[in-house]
């Protein structure tokens, strides 16, 4: 830790700089504890696959499995982490452009309810092989938003495919309605919940209510991180509510298109 506190020795001007010296040393250490804990996750998210490749590559490498099924199931799991480390490694490339206001959006004029409809599309399989229901709520004639079509996409894979992952049965509705020139869209899930004390830290970046649970799941944490980046980008707003063993709510809003 930097240790630059001063004493305050009147409550004058020279009073005033010590306290700010104060505050920004504050400051200074948050910022460097954040980013050794950072690093520190990044490295840990990394370790994980790489453990698991190295350690499958050696069984096979040696002939240690019985049968051609065994071979398969160990070349799936070696496949399937090097597909979490490259989607790993790519949403911390954004994550970081993002960070810096380094990362590049292509706003267009857009319906919000063409994008869900695609994004839906993509995401069918996961709600069929689980048997969970995906229905809409459209409201007619909702007004056209600013946004990049893509990037808005993207967003709402993340939270419907969130939805789907941490929903064991039931429905997720989908609610699109406008009010006061803003463009609403409310994603809802029947699934485990978000305990209310971790409910504020679930945009940081890795920050997961259960660690193993959602590695098993297939999650890397940065995924809601990289939502409120885009949402902010896209001059959205984006909030959440949840009840454990109920189900979780995120609500989008966007300004209309003048
Ligand atoms: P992950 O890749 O782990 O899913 P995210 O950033 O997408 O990471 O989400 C952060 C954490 O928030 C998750 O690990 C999970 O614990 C919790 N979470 C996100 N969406 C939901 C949801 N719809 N229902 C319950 N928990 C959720």
């Amino acid at each position: 830790n930097l240790d630059i506190r001063v004493d305050i020795p009147s409550n004058d001007e020279i009073g005033s700089l010590g306290k700010a010296i104060n505050d920004l040393a504050i400051e200074i250490n948050r910022y460097r504890s954040n980013r050794s804990e950072f690093f520190a996750n990044v490295s840990h998210e990394l370790r994980t696959p790489i453990t698991y490749m190295k350690g499958y590559a050696q069984v096979l490498k040696q002939n240690l499995y019985q049968t051609e099924e065994e071979r398969l199931h160990y070349l799936t799991i070696i496949e399937s982490e090097t597909e979490r480390m490259v989607g790993l490694i790519n949403d911390l490339f954004d994550l970081s452009k993002m960070e810096e206001g380094k990362f590049d959006l292509h706003m267009t004029t857009l319906h919000l309810t063409d994008v869900l409809e695609s994004a839906f599309f993509k995401v069918k399989m996961e709600f069929e092989q689980k048997g969970i229901l995906l229905n809409s709520y459209f409201e007619e004639n909702v007004p056209a938003i600013e946004a990049d079509g893509d990037r808005l996409e993207q967003i709402f894979i993340n939270l419907l495919g969130n939805a789907a992952r941490y929903t064991e049965r039931g429905a997720v509705n989908v609610q699109v309605w406008h009010e006061d020139n803003q463009v609403n869209v409310v994603i809802e899930d029947t699934g485990i919940g978000i305990p209310e004390e971790e409910l504020s830290f679930v945009f940081d970046r890795f920050h997961r209510v259960e660690k193993s649970r959602s590695r098993e799941l297939g999650g890397t944490g940065l995924g809601l991180a990289i939502v409120k980046h885009l949402v902010d980008l896209q001059n959205g707003s984006i909030s959440v509510s949840s009840q454990v063993g109920k189900g979780t709510r995120f609500q989008l809003s966007f300004p209309q298109a003048e």
